[in-house]
């Protein structure tokens, strides 16, 4: 599992949706529209799903570990 991320159309940061879902049910999910509450702001943020992205923090930490090894 992961969690669905977007980006602060104001501030440019990444902000957690509060909405958990895996890659895959994301990629295979229909278009959908949604509303997340954003803290940096204090107010919401409207965005479409392609504005959207799962960070899956075990595979972020498994690639950096890849990284290393390269280097
Ligand atoms: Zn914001």
């Amino acid at each position: 599992m992961g969690m669905l991320m977007i980006k602060c159309p104001t501030t440019g940061r990444d902000i957690p949706t509060g909405i958990e879902m895996d890659r895959t049910s994301f990629t295979n999910a229909p278009v959908f529209f949604s509303r997340t509450y954003c803290p940096i702001c204090r107010t919401n943020h409207e965005w479409f799903a392609k504005q959207a992205w799962v960070r899956e923090t075990r595979r972020a930490a498994k690639h950096k570990v890849l990284v290393t090894q390269r280097t």
